[in-house]
């Protein structure tokens, strides 16, 4: 299967990955992207997302733990490249949770000293 297929075209974050739709993207691979936040939390607010359609982390987990752990390691990659390499990994997991895409993406949270108020 290549990057790109399994695409749903009325899927905001399918579109990005694709280029339809533009976002401020800091780095990606033939699997991954990863772009600013359009309304970030912190001074660095990155979504990591695989470019293939997943509707949650617990999908990726299931189907293919290696693409989870190269959300991670994407994640550390632009921690380092963008803040001081330390950073928060949140997944939201349906909309009781606040998700509000249903295409997986790791928020990166750093850049700051952050808060704890996760409820
Ligand atoms: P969720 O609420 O699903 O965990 O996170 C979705 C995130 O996507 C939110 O933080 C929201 O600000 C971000 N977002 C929504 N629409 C866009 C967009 O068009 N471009 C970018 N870059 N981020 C978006
Ligand atoms: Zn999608």
């Amino acid at each position: 299967m290549t990057a790109t297929s399994n695409q749903h075209s009325d899927c905001l974050f399918c579109s990005i990955a694709t280029g339809k739709i533009d976002a401020d993207i800091v780095k990606q691979n033939d699997d991954v992207i990863a772009f600013r936040d359009i309304n970030p939390q912190a001074e660095m607010h990155v979504l990591v997302v695989p470019k293939r359609h997943f509707g949650d982390v617990v999908h990726v987990a299931k189907a293919e733990p290696e693409l989870l752990a190269q959300l991670v390691t994407f994640a550390d990659e632009v921690a380092s490249e963008l803040a001081d390499g330390q950073f928060r990994f949140i997944f939201n997991c349906g909309p009781n949770a606040g998700q509000s895409v249903f295409h997986v993406h790791g928020h990166v949270l750093g850049g700051q000293r952050l808060g704890w108020t996760p409820a």
